[in-house]
Order: C-alpha cells, then sequence, then structure tokens
C-alpha cells in the first residue's frame, strides 16, 4: 500500500526572535524544491505565539502550520492554555500531541495525551501524535511494550483515523544526534503498524501515515526513508536550517 508522506519541523521553542524565523522562511523560498505535492505534505510547527503570524508565510511555501501541542479543555479557567477549537479558528488544523519533552518536562501522563486526542478529535483537528522509548527502555527490551502502552491509552478515543498520524521517536534519538539506525526504525515501527493491525483494523494500519523523528537530517534521510514503514519524519534541530529543504527534498 502506498501511502503519502509527511514531513515535519518541529521548531520547539526556536528560534531565538521572529525576525530569524522570518529569516528562515526567506531562505526555504530561496532553496524551495519542487515536490509533488500529492506525495509529500509538509507541515511546520512553530512556537504558538507565533503560529498565526507566520502562517501565511509558511502556507505560501505550500506547507502548512501545526501546533506542538494543545489543552485538553474546552474555553475557560485555565490559564496559558489554548483549545483544539481556537487552533481551528485561526485556521490550524494540526498539532502534535504527547511530544516527549512534553510527557517528561511538563508531565503529561499517557491519560493526559488521550484526552487531547480525543478533543482534536471532537473538534476535527489533525494530530502527530509521539511516541516512543527511552534508551533505558530500549536497553532493557521494553521497546515494543512502551509504545504499545502509550498507543493503547489513545485508541479508544480515536473515531477518525484519517486524522491521525504517528511520529515514532525514540527519545534516546532526540536532539542527541544519534539516529536510529534505519534498521532499528523500520523494525520498531513495523511492529507499531502490526500492533495497530491487531488492535484497530488491517485497513486503519495500511493508511496510518508512521513518521521517524529523532536526529533527522539531510545526511540520514534518504535511506532512512527507503523504509516501507517509515512514511515521512518529525525533524527538530535539522528543521532551524535552510538545508530542511533538502529533507523534503530527498522524501518527496
Ligand atoms: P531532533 O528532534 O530532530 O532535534 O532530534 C526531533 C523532535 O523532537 O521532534
Amino acid at each position: 500500500m502506498s501511502r503519502k508522506f509527511i514531513v515535519g519541523g518541529n521548531w520547539k521553542c526556536n528560534p531565538a526572535s521572529m525576525k530569524e524565523a522570518n529569516t528562515l522562511l526567506k531562505e526555504w523560498k530561496k532553496s524551495l524544491p519542487s515536490v509533488d505535492k500529492s506525495k509529500v505534505d509538509v507541515v511546520i510547527c512553530p512556537p504558538a505565539l507565533w503560529m498565526t503570524t507566520l502562517s501565511p508565510a509558511i502556507e505560501a511555501l505550500g506547507m502548512q502550520t501545526c501546533a506542538q501541542n494543545v489543552g485538553k479543555n474546552d474555553a475557560g479557567a485555565f490559564t496559558g492554555e489554548w483549545t483544539a477549537a481556537n487552533l481551528l479558528d485561526l485556521n490550524i488544523k494540526w498539532t502534535l500531541i504527547g511530544h516527549s519533552e512534553r510527557r517528561t518536562k511538563y508531565g503529561e501522563t499517557d491519560a493526559d495525551v488521550a484526552e487531547k486526542v480525543a478533543k482534536c478529535q471532537e473538534i476535527g483537528v489533525n494530530v502527530i501524535l509521539c511516541i516512543g522509548e527511552t534508551l533505558e527502555e530500549r536497553e532493557g527490551g521494553k521497546t515494543d511494550e512502551v509504545n504499545k502502552r502509550q498507543l493503547a491509552a489513545v485508541i479508544p478515543k480515536v473515531k477518525d483515523w484519517s486524522k491521525i498520524v504517528l511520529a515514532y521517536e525514540p527519545v534516546w534519538a532526540i536532539g542527541t544526534g544519534k539516529v536510529a539506525t534505519p534498521e532499528q526504525a523500520e523494525e520498531t515501527q513495523a511492529a507499531i503498524r502490526a500492533y495497530i493491525k491487531g488492535a484497530v483494523s488491517s485497513d486503519v494500519a495500511d493508511k496510518l501515515q508512521i513518521q521517524y523523528g529523532g536526529s533527522v537530517s539531510p545526511d540520514n534521510c534518504a535511506e532512512l526513508i527507503t523504509k516501507p514503514n517509515i512514511d515521512g519524519f518529525l525533524v527538530g534541530g535539522a528543521s532551524l536550517k535552510p538545508t530542511f529543504m533538502e529533507i523534503v527534498s530527498k522524501v518527496g
């Protein structure tokens, strides 16, 4: 089954100013690859404060804007949060949920992640759901168990799988320069797809796009993308550089 590729650029809390963000978008424009839009989608996740200001420039590049996080709440007394409905209201159709930095640095639990996914399903926001194991868990042979646990929390909340993309991001590979080997990523992502097949359905498993994330760069992406269960990338550090366009072009 051929699935459309999807590449995400997760800027996290970067760059240091909106001026630098605009400069980066201008650099991308200069080297914009002519990718086949029917084969690859590109979504960019700027810091929340800049999302709506930068969105027109992102869209002008043929890309979509994606939030890095969303509240599990509706409108109300939730200082510091924003809702899935706020995103749609501003024409932001995507959000990441469950990034490992949210899980480890902000204490988001599997249950929190599941509630956020449920809210996005209710409102109709597309979700890139991030899952993945720590180094200790990998070394302890628990990789598949951890991924299954993180998925099992969310599966009952999903009614429309066409609005879900998975990002398998081993925590030990994020921001470390230690990319998973193509074989490691493929083996784990094949196991994730097999789990979805059993827990949901063959049809959903066949159609579900699974990105790999963790130290993806222009140098290592070409081999990773040849693997049958890798349907794109979620890119952190390398998405803050003009050469991010090389990754987009190698996928597309
Ligand atoms: P990295 O980050 O590419 O810098 O490892 C990936 C991510 O956190 O999504």
